[in-house]
């Protein structure tokens, strides 16, 4: 890949561009702000911020809750995250109901 900084070629798995120095890989490294499949209440929106920030998700759902009810903001924000957030990337299982067959 190449530096957005420098523009020089460095390693795909470099952080930090080796000839100006300069934060390369944080962006590939992120964690995407995704609505997890598994453990979601309604849409998975609290979830994902959740995972996202790596805190409580009770705690996201309670704070969520708490600015709804006092300003609205989460009651227009929620419908908001949910059309913006994708869907988590679904697991690499075998395809059910996909059968390879023999030419
Ligand atoms: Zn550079």
């Amino acid at each position: 890949m190449y530096c957005n900084y420098c523009g020089k070629v460095i390693q795909d798995d470099a952080a930090v561009c080796a000839y100006c120095g300069i934060r390369v890989g944080a962006s590939v490294a992120r964690k995407r702000l995704v609505r997890p499949r598994l453990g979601r209440k309604i849409a998975g929106v609290c979830l994902g911020c959740a995972e996202y920030f790596d805190i409580d998700v009770t705690l996201v759902r309670l704070m969520w809750l708490v600015v709804s009810l006092m300003t609205g903001v989460g009651l227009i924000a929620y419908p908001i995250a949910w059309i913006v957030m994708p869907d988590e990337p679904l697991l690499l299982t075998a395809p059910v109901g996909v059968r390879v067959t023999n030419p």
